[in-house]
């Protein structure tokens, strides 16, 4: 196939990454994206596999282990990740982009030392804990209490949804330390999984994203030295905007990956299934469903481009990424459905990939902030 959308805008350098990791994904990930999926078990060995390759430090400087370069090698990185299967880039990205990412934005030189080098080589795992009971779509309503004792905080709480979290080794918490100032009355602490307090429940069942792995995290009493405060105290809601929205565009480009794969499987399908003398893309439905998939990506995949480089240039990407990840998540969850149309019964069953993308593909839009919440953030960019 002519590989339109991911050739767009790319420089040389960024090309020869995408075919380095998407020769990795058909290689390692490809080939056992079905049993993971059906086995719901994430396969730790990856994340050292990907850190050898430099990959979960992609984003990130040298000095504390990573690999440089910045959001457009992350949105390539998930594209191509997720082309292989969803539920892994999904264990990866909440890893590198989500925990890692807050210890290198908001952490302390001291705390970017102590965590990121072992953490960039995939040998410690970090999960991201915000989603609670009481608090999803807003982040504003995260109960969570970290209470001052002395030179401690006190975390009580329980963190619901959290990916990684059957085998993490540390945990991104957002808190609220003061009540009274609302948004500003929020803190993010690292959490060691072997601290006591903590609790890490049972796998959940789920609709898809089978091979990664989430639970409930209960905190009782945790005792935290201070220097666990990620940044300065009563930052959070700030600051944890500022992660999610690069989270947003690893979002958007991991709905471009997971869409770029369900048209893939429906063209490989299409042209392949005769009906009586001719193959199924000789009607004209068929190419035109086919068409729309194909235009829809790549408009998705330039507006994910577009926040991602605005965000290399140091502007202001919050609506961009907001636009992107709103456009690129409701752009694959069509794609994934009408991939799965096309493929027919063959499509449906359980071992076929295609019912995999289609059950795969709506978290992405109740992730990383709803659809709701991305237009929220956009309509207060309209200027009105
Ligand atoms: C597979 C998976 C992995 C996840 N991994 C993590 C993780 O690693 N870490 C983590 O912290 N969380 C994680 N989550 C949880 C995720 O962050 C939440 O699901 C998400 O924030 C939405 O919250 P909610 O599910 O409670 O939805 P709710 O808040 O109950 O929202 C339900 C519906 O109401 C709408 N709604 C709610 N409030 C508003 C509003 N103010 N305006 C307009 N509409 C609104 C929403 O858009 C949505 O459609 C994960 C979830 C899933 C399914």
């Amino acid at each position: 196939m002519t590989d339109t959308g991911f050739d767009t805008g790319l420089t040389d350098e960024e090309r020869q990454f995408r075919d380095s990791v998407r020769a990795f994904a058909e290689r390692r990930i490809v080939p056992n994206a079905t049993r993971w999926d059906m086995e719901e078990r994430y396969p730790r060995e990856l994340f050292t596999e990907v850190g050898a390759l430099g990959w979960l430090g992609a984003g990130f400087p040298e000095e504390v282990g990573g690999s440089g370069g910045g959001a457009v090698i992350g949105a390539i990185l998930n594209a191509e990740l997720t082309r292989g299967s969803a539920a892994i880039a999904l264990g990866l990205y909440v890893h590198s982009m989500l925990a890692c990412a807050a210890i290198h934005h908001l952490g302390n030189p001291a705390q970017r030392a102590r965590l990121l080098p072992e953490a960039l080589a995939g040998r410690r795992i970090g999960c991201w804990g915000y989603a609670e009971a009481g608090a999803g779509a807003d982040i504003s309503r995260v109960a969570t209490r970290a209470r001052r004792e002395g030179s401690r905080y006190v975390l009580n709480g329980a963190k619901l949804y959290i990916t990684n979290s059957t085998f993490a080794d540390f945990m991104i918490i957002v808190t609220c330390t003061d009540p009274a100032r609302g948004l500003k009355g929020m803190s993010l602490f690292i959490v060691e999984r072997d601290m006591p307090g903590v609790g890490v429940g049972a796998p959940f069942a789920k609709l898809g994203m089978g091979a990664s792995e989430m639970t409930e995290i209960t905190l009782s009493d945790v005792r935290l030295p201070a220097e666990n405060l990620l940044g300065p105290e009563h930052i959070g809601f700030i600051a944890a905007l500022k992660v999610l929205s690069l989270g947003r565009i690893a979002s958007a480009a991991t709905a471009v990956g997971l869409g770029r794969a369900a048209l893939e499987e429906a063209l490989r399908y299409a042209t392949n299934r005769m009906q009586g003398e001719k193959p199924i893309t000789g009607h004209q439905f068929v190419r035109f469903t086919l068409a729309n998939m194909a235009t829809r990506l790549e408009a998705a995949w330039r507006m994910t481009l577009h926040a991602a480089r605005l965000a290399d240039a140091g502007g202001d990407y919050d609506c961009a990424a907001a636009m992107a990840k709103l456009f690129a998540t409701e752009t694959c969850t069509r794609v994934c459905e009408r991939a799965l149309h096309l493929c027919g019964a063959q499509g449906y069953m359980r071992e076929s990939a295609a019912q995999r993308f289609y059950r795969d593909c709506k978290v992405l839009e109740i992730g990383e902030g709803t659809s709701e919440i991305q237009r929220e953030t956009i309509f207060r960019h309209l200027g009105q």
